[in-house]
């Protein structure tokens, strides 16, 4: 069989691995260090110098397409990569979604609606992004955040210093959105184009982390699932994006408001796991891969994922007596405060 490389060493890369397995694939894993949790999973392990060339042409030599599980790593190197064997989603994915405004900017050429932002690179910028942008805002770091890391909350001019302090530049000032709920739109394309979405979960955060997704989501979410599934595929079009996307939504009295995109699987999507015909991980394979995509319908009535954070995974004894109850734990050595162990999805049926 073939061999996936994947780019990154988390529960993402893991989840991608076991999907490739069952699919006949091998897979070979270039993360930071050996106590990389997907590197339990994957057939082999390169550790990861990202900027060395001679450790990136031997994992180009031995993969024959080459995916990634976090943006958070630099458009360069898997350019380098892109140069050498099939990179899906391409480096201009990564590109667009590691930096905040540039995706911003991305999709509101495309029609969509984030909310009101703008650019901050100095502490004198906070103040006149302020005066545009105004209060509640949220400053949020341009590149590198997730599970909510590096963004502060201002209620007023007054918390600029301290949110300066916390975040510091260059980051992003946005209006704060009243919304009712929050949701994501999973979408997987292949190379010829074809497109195909999940039913859209409901995401409930705690402290800016994902805590829980529902499947179906309730009502105010299903009216904006049509115009925010289109906004999705059309930015997957004009990326020329092969593999996972998963865009975030705000569901407000004006229609969905983006927040964020990921070129790649996401959490929310885990529920797909055991709620849906095919995985998202599944689908993620195929559509690298050059396979036909899979269905996207739900294998029940309803479905919830929730995340197991910190020391939360220590109910796993519990959650293995309930029936119906798939528990997944990642396999990390360390459990700390907002820290992802595990999930656990249950499906109705
Ligand atoms: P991840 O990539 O792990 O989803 P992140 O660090 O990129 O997280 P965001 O998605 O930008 O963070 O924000 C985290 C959460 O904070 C959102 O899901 C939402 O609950 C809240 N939030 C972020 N931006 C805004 C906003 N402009 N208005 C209201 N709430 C917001
Ligand atoms: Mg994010
Ligand atoms: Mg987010």
């Amino acid at each position: 069989g073939s061999t996936i490389g994947i780019l990154g060493g988390g529960q993402l890369g893991r989840m991608i691995a076991s999907a490739a397995a069952q699919l006949g694939y091998r897979t070979h894993v270039l993360a930071p260090d050996r106590e990389s949790v997907a590197a339990q999973t994957a057939s082999s392990l390169t550790r990861a110098d990202y900027h060395n060339r001679i450790v990136l042409a031997d994992f180009a030599a031995q993969c024959d397409v080459v995916t990634y599980e976090f943006e958070n790593i630099a458009v360069e190197p898997v350019a380098w990569l892109g140069d050498r064997v099939p990179v899906h989603p391409s480096p201009v994915s990564l590109r667009v979604a590691q930096d905040r405004l540039a995706e911003k900017a991305f999709v509101a050429d495309l029609g969509g609606t984030p909310a009101r932002w703008a650019a901050v690179d100095s502490r004198a910028a906070l103040d006149a992004a302020i005066a545009t942008i105004g209060t509640p805002a949220v400053l949020k770091t341009t590149r590198m955040g997730y599970d909510g890391k590096g963004q502060a909350r201002l209620m007023s001019a007054a918390d600029a210093d301290a949110a300066w302090e916390a975040v510091g530049g260059p980051a992003v000032l946005e209006a704060f959105v009243t919304f009712t709920h929050e949701f994501s739109i999973l979408l997987v394309r292949d190379h010829h184009g074809n497109m195909v979405s999940y039913p859209p979960p409901w995401n409930e955060h705690a402290d800016g982390i994902l805590a829980r997704s529902t499947v179906p989501a309730p009502a105010p979410i299903a009216a904006h699932w049509t115009q925010a599934a289109a906004l999705t595929g059309r930015i997957a079009d004009a990326l020329g994006h092969v593999g996972m996307l998963t865009c975030e939504f705000f569901a407000t009295a004006d229609g969905p408001v983006f927040n964020e995109m990921a070129p790649r699987v996401h959490n929310s999507g885990h529920w797909t796991i055991e709620g849906a015909v095919t995985s998202q991980f599944e689908n993620h394979v195929r559509a690298i891969c050059g396979l036909p995509l899979g269905d996207t319908g739900l294998t029940g009535t309803a479905v919830t994922m929730e995340n197991l954070i910190g020391e939360e995974a220590d109910c796993w004894a519990e959650l293995l007596a309930e029936p119906g109850a798939h528990l997944h734990l990642y396999g990390k050595r360390e459990s700390r405060p907002g820290r992802k162990m595990g999930h656990v999805t249950r499906v109705t049926r």
